[in-house]
């Protein structure tokens, strides 16, 4: 029964990768330092043995893999681009790049949530005063307490700086009254980092705090159904009178739309770091796929058609990874065109890996829909990234006003 083997050889997605080596072109790892080589090996691994057995059950049961994170955060990639002296690893963009894209093979779902905790790690670790990045940023690195990050509204999404959560100042404290939509790990993470309207409309009266879970005023929506990312809550938020210490606010009063869009610039090369790996597994599971499914008495692979389709997934992939790891070291060196590089490397990556893995999907024909098979839950993983973190019609308009500004 060959097509019972195909079957089988396909549901562990990594296989592949660690047994037949992975062809040049395609190589994640070309042009790196030693030392991102290595780091890189120790994501791929950790991929490979705790994350890409479970990924299908994570997904089938809704499990958030506290666990699987924890044991992440050993490896130092909780707080991945947090300073050491508060228990981050203290890596570049680019080596962050390196990293979720390697872990994101093993189960995209589970490091995008790891990206977005990895962001507000960083804005408390950036942003925070001595006090608040020593009371946060440990257990938030170690992964012992996990983050959220809470920017979008019912009302407002594309349009964030609309936002309507109030915090008024009373004395010491400010009163929260709002709600939150889509928040991911909302429920059941810990520290949540909020944007809320402490002065007049627009983006100059938004702050930034953040507050803990078992916050009195503090709730959440039910638990989102949603097409993928299965092994992370995604739940509304909801302050009711939420009483916040001033202490908690990161930076200045009116400094925290600045805060969460500086936040997204790290997200969105993360979030286009999953892409990646979800694009590079799929690849990989294709190219099995057509070597062992035979039809018209010859394998796939010896279709020519097939052939070029194989190689512009593959073209497509290598050409994202540039756009993502040229905007990484743009964001490290702090150079002006850095927030659009990461706009333009989050379109295209995030575009262009959907593609690659529905491309993945249909070479499998009937079994690439059935979820058996790895590489549906790549292509529904996936799917979200076009939409959340900015959309990507909100990454055109970035590029296009840094276009048309002159
Ligand atoms: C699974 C999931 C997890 C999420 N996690 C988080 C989280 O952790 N924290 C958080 O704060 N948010 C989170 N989000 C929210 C996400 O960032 C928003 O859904 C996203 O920003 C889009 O907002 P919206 O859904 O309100 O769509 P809308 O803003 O209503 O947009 C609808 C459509 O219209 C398009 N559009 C809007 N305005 C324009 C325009 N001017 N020109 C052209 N096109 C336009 C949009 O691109 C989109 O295609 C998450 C969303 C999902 C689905």
């Amino acid at each position: 029964m060959a097509w019972r083997a195909a079957r089988l050889r396909v549901t562990a997605p990594l296989l592949p990768l660690r047994q037949r080596g992975i062809a040049s072109c395609i190589d994640p790892s070309a042009g790196l330092t030693e030392e991102q080589k290595e780091f890189q090996k120790v994501a791929f691994d950790f991929a490979t043995k705790e994350m890409a057995p479970h990924m299908a059950e994570w997904d089938e049961k809704e499990i958030f893999p506290v666990e699987t994170m924890r044991k992440a955060a050993q490896l130092g990639f909780g707080g991945i681009y947090v300073k050491p002296d508060v228990g981050g690893s203290g890596l570049s963009r680019l080596d962050t790049s390196i990293i979720f894209e390697a872990l994101s093979t093993g189960c995209t779902s589970t490091t995008a949530y790891m990206s977005i905790h990895n962001m507000c790690a960083w804005m408390i670790d950036t942003f925070g005063n001595e006090e608040q990045r020593h009371r946060f940023c440990p257990s938030l690195c170690s992964m012992e307490k996990f983050a959220s990050y809470c920017l979008t509204e019912p009302g407002s999404g594309s349009d964030a700086a609309s936002l309507l959560t109030s915090a008024k100042r009373k004395g010491d404290t400010y009163v929260l009254n709002g709600s939150k939509a889509f928040i991911s790990g909302g429920g059941d993470t810990d520290v949540y980092v909020v944007m809320c309207r402490t002065g007049g409309p627009g983006p100059k009266g938004i702050s930034c705090v953040v507050l803990e879970k078992g916050t009195p005023g503090l709730s959440f929506g039910k638990k989102e159904k949603k097409v993928g990312w299965n092994s992370q809550p995604t739940r509304a938020v909801i302050f009711e009178d939420c009483v916040v210490p001033v202490g908690n606010r990161l930076g200045a009063e009116g400094q925290g739309f600045n805060i969460a869009m500086k936040g997204l610039n790290g997200g969105r090369i993360n979030i286009a770091s999953c892409s990646l790996g979800a694009a590079h597994a799929s690849v990989l599971l294709a190219q099995e796929h057509l070597t062992v499914r035979k039809q018209f008495g010859e394998p796939l692979a010896s279709n020519q058609y097939l052939q070029f389709r194989l190689a512009e997934m593959a073209t497509r992939l290598v050409a994202a990874r540039l756009m993502v790891r040229n905007a990484a070291r743009a964001l490290q060196d702090g150079r002006e065109d850095a927030a659009v590089l990461c706009s333009m490397a989050k379109l295209f990556a995030t575009d262009e890996c959907f593609a690659i893995c529905n491309q993945a999907l249909q070479m499998h024909g009937g079994y690439g829909y059935l979820k058996d098979y790895a590489v549906q839950q790549f292509v529904r993983d996936i799917r979200v990234h076009q939409i959340l973190e900015g959309t990507n019609e909100v990454m055109r308009m970035i590029v296009a006003r840094n276009l048309l500004q002159g």
